[in-house]
Protein backbone atom coordinates (compact mmCIF):
# COMPACT_ATOMS: atom_id res chain seq x y z
CA UNK A 1 0.00 0.00 0.00
CA UNK A 2 1.31 3.40 -1.15
CA UNK A 3 1.30 6.20 2.01
CA UNK A 4 0.65 10.01 1.06
CA UNK A 5 1.49 12.48 3.70
CA UNK A 6 -1.00 15.18 4.85
CA UNK A 7 0.59 18.30 6.26
CA UNK A 8 -2.84 20.15 6.43
CA UNK A 9 -3.77 22.27 10.41
CA UNK A 10 -7.47 22.49 9.35
CA UNK A 11 -9.25 19.38 10.68
CA UNK A 12 -12.38 19.42 8.59
CA UNK A 13 -9.54 19.32 5.31
CA UNK A 14 -7.81 16.71 6.76
CA UNK A 15 -10.49 14.56 7.80
CA UNK A 16 -12.30 14.74 4.33
CA UNK A 17 -8.46 14.41 2.31
CA UNK A 18 -7.72 11.47 4.31
CA UNK A 19 -11.27 9.62 3.98
CA UNK A 20 -10.88 9.89 0.58
CA UNK A 21 -7.54 9.24 0.10
CA UNK A 22 -7.96 5.89 2.17
CA UNK A 23 -11.41 4.95 0.45
CA UNK A 24 -9.38 5.07 -2.96
CA UNK A 25 -6.40 2.23 -1.16
CA UNK A 26 -3.84 4.90 0.44
CA UNK A 27 -2.62 4.81 3.86
CA UNK A 28 -2.18 8.09 5.17
CA UNK A 29 0.11 9.87 7.69
CA UNK A 30 -0.77 13.62 8.92
CA UNK A 31 0.95 16.43 10.52
CA UNK A 32 -0.25 19.39 11.83
CA UNK A 33 1.87 22.15 11.32
CA UNK A 34 5.22 22.42 9.18
CA UNK A 35 7.62 21.55 11.19
CA UNK A 36 6.33 18.09 12.64
CA UNK A 37 5.51 17.60 8.58
CA UNK A 38 9.17 17.72 7.91
CA UNK A 39 10.13 15.59 10.86
CA UNK A 40 7.45 12.73 9.99
CA UNK A 41 8.53 13.09 5.81
CA UNK A 42 11.64 11.73 7.07
CA UNK A 43 10.62 8.38 8.74
CA UNK A 44 9.08 6.47 6.08
CA UNK A 45 8.72 6.10 2.01
CA UNK A 46 6.41 8.46 0.55
CA UNK A 47 3.94 8.10 -2.45
CA UNK A 48 3.61 11.75 -2.78
CA UNK A 49 3.29 14.66 -0.10
CA UNK A 50 -0.09 17.04 0.09
CA UNK A 51 1.20 20.14 1.78
CA UNK A 52 -1.16 23.23 2.81
CA UNK A 53 0.17 26.83 2.37
CA UNK A 54 -1.44 28.38 5.36
CA UNK A 55 0.34 26.03 7.97
CA UNK A 56 1.50 27.11 11.84
CA UNK A 57 5.11 27.30 12.76
CA UNK A 58 6.40 27.20 9.03
CA UNK A 59 4.76 27.43 5.82
CA UNK A 60 4.31 25.37 3.01
CA UNK A 61 6.34 27.32 1.17
CA UNK A 62 9.76 26.47 3.85
CA UNK A 63 8.17 23.23 4.15
CA UNK A 64 8.57 22.38 0.65
CA UNK A 65 12.06 24.31 0.20
CA UNK A 66 13.23 21.98 3.59
CA UNK A 67 11.71 18.89 2.36
CA UNK A 68 13.48 19.45 -0.85
CA UNK A 69 17.28 19.51 0.23
CA UNK A 70 16.75 15.82 1.44
CA UNK A 71 17.89 13.03 -1.18
CA UNK A 72 15.24 10.66 0.06
CA UNK A 73 12.92 13.19 -0.98
CA UNK A 74 13.73 14.39 -4.23
CA UNK A 75 11.72 12.35 -6.36
CA UNK A 76 8.59 12.71 -4.08
CA UNK A 77 6.00 14.87 -5.59
CA UNK A 78 4.74 17.55 -3.27
CA UNK A 79 1.32 18.94 -4.38
CA UNK A 80 0.24 22.51 -2.62
CA UNK A 81 -3.22 22.63 -1.52
CA UNK A 82 -3.98 26.02 -1.94
CA UNK A 83 -6.82 28.06 -1.04
CA UNK A 84 -8.39 30.67 -4.19
CA UNK A 85 -6.94 33.50 -2.38
CA UNK A 86 -3.48 31.91 -2.90
CA UNK A 87 -4.04 30.66 -6.83
CA UNK A 88 -1.87 34.20 -7.58
CA UNK A 89 1.43 32.54 -5.96
CA UNK A 90 1.16 29.60 -8.48
CA UNK A 91 4.98 30.70 -9.07
CA UNK A 92 5.93 31.29 -5.96
CA UNK A 93 4.58 27.20 -4.96
CA UNK A 94 6.40 26.03 -7.93
CA UNK A 95 9.95 27.91 -6.97
CA UNK A 96 9.82 26.30 -3.49
CA UNK A 97 10.00 22.83 -4.93
CA UNK A 98 6.63 21.64 -4.98
CA UNK A 99 5.45 19.39 -8.52
CA UNK A 100 2.23 21.85 -8.76
CA UNK A 101 -1.39 22.53 -7.03
CA UNK A 102 -4.80 21.61 -6.18
CA UNK A 103 -7.29 24.52 -5.45
CA UNK A 104 -9.43 24.41 -2.29
CA UNK A 105 -12.09 23.63 -1.69
CA UNK A 106 -10.87 20.17 -4.15
CA UNK A 107 -13.44 18.58 -6.24
CA UNK A 108 -13.72 15.21 -4.57
CA UNK A 109 -14.71 13.84 -8.22
CA UNK A 110 -11.66 14.68 -10.07
CA UNK A 111 -9.16 15.06 -7.02
CA UNK A 112 -8.05 11.57 -6.46
CA UNK A 113 -7.12 11.34 -10.35
CA UNK A 114 -5.08 14.19 -10.02
CA UNK A 115 -3.21 12.18 -7.20
CA UNK A 116 -3.01 9.28 -9.20
CA UNK A 117 -1.55 11.02 -11.70
CA UNK A 118 1.18 12.94 -9.69
CA UNK A 119 2.30 9.03 -8.50
CA UNK A 120 2.40 7.86 -12.07
CA UNK A 121 4.29 11.02 -13.26
CA UNK A 122 7.09 10.43 -10.12
CA UNK A 123 7.65 6.46 -10.92
CA UNK A 124 7.86 7.29 -14.17
CA UNK A 125 10.58 9.32 -14.23
CA UNK A 126 12.61 7.65 -11.31
CA UNK A 127 12.23 4.32 -13.30
CA UNK A 128 14.09 6.03 -16.42
MN1 LIG B 1 -3.97 25.99 6.80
Amino acid sequence: MQTILIIEDNEQNLYLLTFILEKHGYAVISARDGLQGVQLAQTQPLALILLDIQLPLMDGYAVAALLRTYNSLSHTPIVAVTSYAMFGDRERILAAGCDGYIEKPINPQTFVEEINEYIRRSSTASSA
